[in-house]
Parts: structure tokens; C-alpha cells; sequence
């Protein structure tokens, strides 16, 4: 597609429709994003794995099993959770040196396309994947509420 095709398209729907990332952050956004997004599967996998075959958890299977009314309580605490821990997380890495050393890798893309959410550096990746993964750990979760959010 043609360069002034793409800007007449982009302004339906881009928030900056005359401003694109350059090839190679372009790239880097892309393998970066999926680099991560492997590693997190990867984990993902290994400990659904040990769960599902008897490993130690929290999770429980019946829908009665703490009540009914735990289930909806268990998933608004959940994602009340989840967007606190995500907010401190992104907050805390916006101190000079975290910053510098882990978060700018993520600011590098100033027009965010769909990779930039898992475009960071791995350290970073790890404490958004890690909050995450120690649920199912620490408190009775479903797996059908665990795997919603
Ligand atoms: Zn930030």
C-alpha cells in the first residue's frame, strides 16, 4: 500500500495518524513482543502443567466448593488485583533508575501498535508475568476465573 494510502487509512482509526515507527523499531517492537510473549507461554505452560498433573495450588475445580458467592468475589478481587499490581509495577519502573536501566526499552515506541504491550525488556516482563503467576498459589481461585483476566 501506497505511503499517502496508508496516512488517508490511518485517520480513521489512529490516535496519531500522521506518525508511524520507524522500520527498525518497527523490528524490534516485533521480535521483542514475541520474544516475551514465547518465554510467558513457555512458564505459562510449565506451571499449568505442574498443576493440572497434582502439583501443589490453590486452585479448586468445583463451582461450590467456597460458596457460590466466592466465585464472583474471588474474580472482582482478582481483577481489582490484577490493574492495582500492573499500576505500582509500571509505577515503580518509572523511578530515574529503573527507568533508565528497564522501563525505557518499553517507551521506546512512541506509536504503540499491538506488540508494544509485551515490547519490554525481560525483567519488566517477568514482574508483569510474575504477579500473575503466583495466584493460583496463594489464594483459592477457579481456573475458569484465573483464565478470564
Ligand atoms: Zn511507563
Amino acid at each position: 500500500m501506497h505511503q499517502r494510502q496508508i496516512q488517508f487509512v490511518a485517520q480513521e482509526w489512529k490516535c496519531q495518524p500522521n506518525k508511524f515507527l520507524t522500520p527498525a523499531n518497527e523490528r524490534h517492537e516485533i521480535l521483542l513482543g514475541s520474544a516475551n510473549m514465547l518465554f510467558g507461554s513457555l512458564v505459562s505452560g510449565v506451571i499449568g502443567c505442574y498443576i493440572s498433573n497434582g502439583g501443589y495450588s490453590k486452585m479448586y475445580y468445583g463451582f461450590s466448593e467456597y460458596g457460590w458467592s466466592y466465585l464472583p468475589l474471588s474474580a472482582f478481587a482478582l481483577y481489582i488485583y490484577s490493574d492495582c499490581a500492573m499500576y505500582y509495577i509500571h509505577r515503580m519502573l518509572h523511578i530515574p533508575f529503573l527507568y533508565r536501566h528497564i522501563h525505557k526499552v518499553h517507551h521506546r515506541y512512541h506509536q504503540p501498535t499491538a506488540f508494544s504491550a509485551t515490547a519490554m525488556h525481560p525483567v519488566e516482563f517477568i514482574l508483569y508475568q510474575g504477579y500473575m503467576a503466583i495466584v493460583p498459589f496463594m489464594v483459592p481461585i477457579h481456573p475458569g476465573i484465573k483464565l478470564s483476566l
